[in-house]
């Protein structure tokens, strides 16, 4: 009998079940090895962006549905033995999940020790920045699309900006380095802020990157035409700014850019600045792609626009071994599609949002 046949819930196909070697790396059958993790802790979120989540907001997991700080740190500890090196913090808000610190702080104690971040929305990073840089955090990336207030408030529905930027702030104040700052550019909404978001970041000396909008939104607002593409952000950004390309660094999704010069350039807290797109959608990087995702009620996805997921909670919580949940995980890698498939004529955008995900 097969570990999935065992473990009830698992949604492995079996027809995929193949050997990987050697046995600690992470391997696809297109040659592709997983070495970055990206763990939801919840899929509650303080904001609710409007091309992220309905105002009203989702149904939340239940506790028992939500893997426990110990269940993480377990399954943590089984990635970074199957080769896993780089791990980040989302959700949702994982600032809003109350034991984020001690989490950092277990994550950090593992062996190997993964390199950690966290992506956050930034509210209440004020108050929790220095104890996660002490708990062991390396890196952060922050989420914000606007620095106009009532802007902010329109696009996330909440009047939260001043509380972001306090965040922002205080993550520089605590060595976190390089703060890395994720937008997302709306048509009709902030699309014509970007060169003044440019600004901002190259005045503070943060790295700034623009996401193309996916299909991933819980109100289905998404539409390949309405999207605005990377090639229409670097065109705005190329009316203010001189953009030199780097291209992807390590199987990072930022295509990067040295900005050479542009306005107030003796204000910028360093030169070359440095701008990002990352363009899902229209310039896919799937070929090397290096990420897994845990979702907060413990399934395993392959890819953000995958249609099926591995729970790996049933198993484990059904008395799994370390090694027989590594196997499991194994096979799923394995099995991981060649790409996200968004151009096909038979797209289906998956169930679960972005925030169920974890971004
Ligand atoms: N709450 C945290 C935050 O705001 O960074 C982490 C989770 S959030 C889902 C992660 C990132 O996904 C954010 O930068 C957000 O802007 C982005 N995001 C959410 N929905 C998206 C979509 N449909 N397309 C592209 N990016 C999206």
């Amino acid at each position: 009998m097969t570990l999935s046949q065992r473990y009830a819930g698992s949604v492995i196909d079996m027809t995929t079940e193949r050997s990987t070697a050697p046995d600690a790396v992470l391997r696809d059958s297109f040659g592709r090895t997983a070495t970055d993790l990206r763990i939801s802790l919840t899929d509650r979120c303080n904001l609710r962006c409007t091309y992220c989540m309905p105002a009203e907001g989702l149904d939340w997991l239940s506790r028992s549905d939500r893997l426990s700080d110990d269940e993480i740190v377990r399954l943590a500890s089984i990635f970074v033995g199957l080769g896993v090196e780089s791990i980040r913090l989302t959700g949702g808000e994982p600032l809003v999940h109350r034991t984020v610190v001690d989490i950092v702080r277990r994550l950090a104690a593992l062996s190997p020790r993964p390199e950690l971040s966290l992506t956050t929305n930034g509210i209440s990073l004020d108050r929790s920045a220095a104890d996660l840089v002490h708990a062991g955090l390396d890196r952060v990336n922050i989420s914000i699309d606007t620095i106009d207030r009532a802007r902010f408030a329109e696009l996330t529905r909440r009047d939260r900006l001043p509380d972001v930027l306090r965040g922002v702030a205080a993550a520089a104040q605590a060595g976190l380095s390089p703060i890395k700052i994720n937008s997302v550019l709306m048509r009709d909404s902030n699309l014509a802020e970007a060169p003044a978001l440019l600004a901002w970041a190259l005045r503070n000396g943060y790295q700034l990157r623009f996401i193309e909008h996916m299909p991933l939104d819980a109100d289905h607002i998404w539409s390949r035409s309405a999207m605005v593409t990377a090639a229409e952000i670097l065109d705005l950004l190329q009316n203010s700014y001189e953009l030199a390309p780097r291209g992807h660094i390590g199987h990072a999704p930022a295509e990067e850019f040295d900005v050479l010069d542009g306005p107030d350039r003796a204000s910028w807290a360093s030169t070359p600045g440095r701008v990002g797109v990352i363009a899902s959608v229209t310039r896919p990087f799937c070929r090397d792609c290096d990420r897994l995702r845990l979702t907060a009620d413990g399934q395993l996805r392959t890819c953000l626009f995958a249609q099926t997921e591995t729970d790996l909670r049933g198993p484990m919580r059904a008395g799994a071994s370390d090694a027989e949940l590594g196997e499991i995980i194994k096979l799923a890698v394995a099995g991981k599609q060649a790409g996200h498939g968004i151009d096909a004529a038979d797209f289906v955008q998956p169930l679960r949002t972005m925030s169920a995900i974890g971004g």
